[in-house]
């Protein structure tokens, strides 16, 4: 007997496959001394639910978390979290004064910025500095001038400044070039920084696959995101450290029935059958966050076996060939999973639909309901808490 399923469609979360990965991630990375590790919730903890993967988090000894926006950090103070936080994405007229308030610690990418945050008071503040991600960050030509801005602040005891930090470009690519050339740049950075006389608590570069792969990168803290969700930062390169992804999306199949040689299935008949065949009507689409590209490339898993998703994804639905067989409605369909059971990951459905796991994971939500589960507790329903996505 499959497990029944409480929704028509659903992301169970178990925390306890979170905490598990924390607790990995930081022996990994305290092996060789002392190095702090962050865990990154932002965009809604990559789907899996900020708060209560930060709890997760927290729990397993996270000693930071870090967010996009203000908005998320407010968000995990008002749900209690009172530990170390940072944010790093702010936009004009974005609330710094609430965040300062708030105990998190704020990012200043330009002198702008900073003067912005000076002037609040009694703000922990970090520079990030653009070490070749051409992205956020102060750019090479003007590491000095925000150092000596920041050295300024600090001496007038406007702000403090605890950190200093950059982002890798292609740390899921270990032979790529711009690794030794980003961590370098940010060696440099530093030393910038100290002759100006600044003094930062924390200084970190590190993501997971840089975490995994990049020992010499990891300074004082790394920034683990999607590793704390058990995928795999960079598939086909990382050692298995024994991660175990935390989520699994599933639905109750809605019906199943019989189609003959040259039906053609969904929108367009993308596919047509060449043999009578069987398939199942699952109740969930691209208005949950679905890939419209998994039409005809991804499988879910039905009774045992792998069923190659027909036609195209729908909004509310997709078609899934049953190879004869006809489960009764309200069979279980695992869309992907952690993989124990031989079920498809989000790994295997990124392959499909050539992107990324963390792509797969964060864009679902819509009218999926999350539940949060702990594998480690005891008694089955006692630790479940439920919400929708959105
Ligand atoms: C999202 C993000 C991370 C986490 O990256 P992962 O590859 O998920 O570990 C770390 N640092 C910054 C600045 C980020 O934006």
């Amino acid at each position: 007997m499959p497990d029944p399923v409480p929704h028509r469609a659903e992301i169970v979360v178990d925390v306890a496959a979170i905490r598990h990965n924390v607790r990995i991630l930081k022996d990994l990375v305290s092996a060789d001394g002392p190095v702090q590790l962050m865990t990154v919730v932002k965009a809604d903890g990559y789907g899996h639910g900020m708060v209560e993967s930060a709890a997760a988090a927290r729990e397993a000894g996270a000693d930071w978390l870090g967010v996009a926006t203000i908005d998320e950090a407010l968000a995990l103070r008002a749900a209690g979290d009172r530990g170390p936080l940072l944010c790093w994405l702010s936009a004009p007229g974005d609330d710094f004064a609430g965040a300062v308030a708030a105990g998190v610690e704020v990012t200043a990418y330009t002198v702008a910025e900073l003067d912005e945050v000076a002037a609040i008071g009694g703000a922990r503040v970090q520079l990030k500095v653009d070490t070749g991600l051409s992205r956020g960050g102060a750019a090479r030509a003007d590491w000095e001038a925000l150092f000596a801005a920041a050295a300024a602040h600090g001496a007038a005891g406007r702000v403090r400044v605890s950190g200093i930090w950059s982002h890798f470009a292609a740390s899921d690519e270990p032979a790529h070039p711009a690794n030794d050339a980003q961590e370098a740049a940010f060696r440099e950075a530093l030393r910038l920084a100290e002759d100006a006389g600044l003094d930062p608590e924390v200084t970190h570069l590190a993501n997971s696959a840089a975490a995994i792969l990049r020992p010499s990168s990891h300074f004082d803290l790394v920034r683990c995101g999607i590793a704390s969700y058990g995928l795999d930062p960079a598939p086909g390169v990382s050692p298995g450290i024994g991660l175990r992804p935390a989520m699994t999306v599933r639905a109750r199949l809605v019906m199943s029935k019989t189609i003959h040689a040259g039906d053609g299935v969904s929108y367009g008949h993308t596919w047509v059958a060449d043999r009578d065949t069987t398939v199942g009507v699952v109740p969930a689409g691209y208005g949950e966050g679905i890939p419209r590209a998994a039409g005809n490339t991804a499988s879910v898993w039905v009774e045992d076996s792998l069923r190659p998703i027909r036609g195209r994804v729908c909004m509310d639905q997709l078609v899934v060939d049953l190879h004869g067989e006809l489960p009764p409605a309200g069979t279980e369909v695992v869309l992907f999973g952690p993989g124990d059971l031989g079920e498809p990951t989000a790994q295997d459905w990124a392959e499909a639909v050539g992107t990324i796991s963390y792509e797969i994971v964060t864009r679902l939500g819509g009218r999926l309901v999350r539940r949060h589960v702990d594998s480690d507790a005891v008694g089955e329903t006692a630790d479940e808490t439920e919400g929708t996505t959105r």
